[in-house]
């Protein structure tokens, strides 16, 4: 759905000046704070309790201390369930410049999400691999680990999650199983680079589908070149649509 259909009105922000209270908290916390709030509508004393970790010391007031700020009161509670955080983001942004604080701090999120989400898919090809033992894989692959989930973050911010070749994008055909999964495509092979610090996201790296990556690499003997493929997915394609006249895309 079009975050246009979604504007509608807010509650006046209420924004109570306390600075010093809120710059306590991380960016992580306070994000953590500002979602279960919105889109959950947990209570101050659960997120105390949950994620400021007070030990129950508290009656909920540091977690009201982040949202007062931000003048984020018990009217705005809950007041985006059900709808996405990346449609929340745009809608806050239309919004205007009062809302800039709270959607930094959204957006932080979505990205610390996409860290999480990379690092377990390397972990998890890894482990089909085959060779690392659970919960070691850090450990057992040390460097590669540590580049593998910089490099295919770079990309994903670069170039995005749609296939370079095809379009093909997981979310859309895997709903949330697909939720920001792409492969990563080293257009140096890996071994030229395994002494150079600097990748260049933009010309050394390529979102790729698990088809489109796989025909890629099939032939051992000859990797094929991006634009090879596209060319060759794209007159198939066009062989597709002229055979069947009107061939869903
Ligand atoms: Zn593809
Ligand atoms: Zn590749």
């Amino acid at each position: 759905m079009n975050f246009k259909d979604q504007i509608f009105e807010l509650p006046p922000l209420k924004p109570n000046g306390r600075e010093r209270e809120f710059k306590y908290y991380s960016d992580e916390l306070k994000a953590k704070v500002i979602f279960e709030h919105l889109f959950n509508g947990k209570t101050h004393r659960w997120m105390d309790k949950n994620i400021l970790d007070t030990n129950g010391n508290t009656n909920g007031r540091n977690s009201a201390n982040i949202l007062y700020y931000l003048g984020m009161k018990a009217d705005y509670r809950g007041i985006f369930k059900g709808l996405k955080l990346s449609t929340v983001i745009k809608i806050l942004e239309h919004k205007g410049q009062d809302y800039a604080y709270a959607v930094n701090l959204l957006k932080f999120l979505v990205e610390a999400e996409i860290v999480q989400t990379v690092k377990s898919d390397i972990e998890a090809e890894m482990q089909e691999e085959g060779k690392a033992i659970e919960g070691n894989i850090k450990y057992y692959y040390g460097k590669r680990y540590e580049r593998d989930c910089k490099n295919r973050m770079l990309a994903i911010k670069k170039h995005g999650l749609n296939c370079y070749v095809c379009g093909f994008n997981f979310e859309e055909k895997y709903g949330k199983y697909g939720k920001d999964f792409i492969e990563v495509h080293h257009i140096k092979p890996l071994s030229t680079l395994e002494k150079a610090v600097e990748i260049n996201p933009e010309t050394d790296l390529v979102p790729l589908c698990a088809n489109c990556h796989r025909m890629i690499h099939r032939r051992k003997d000859y990797i094929l070149n991006v634009d090879e493929l596209s060319e060759v997915v794209k007159e198939n394609r066009e062989k597709a649509n002229t055979s069947y006249g009107c061939y869903p895309k």
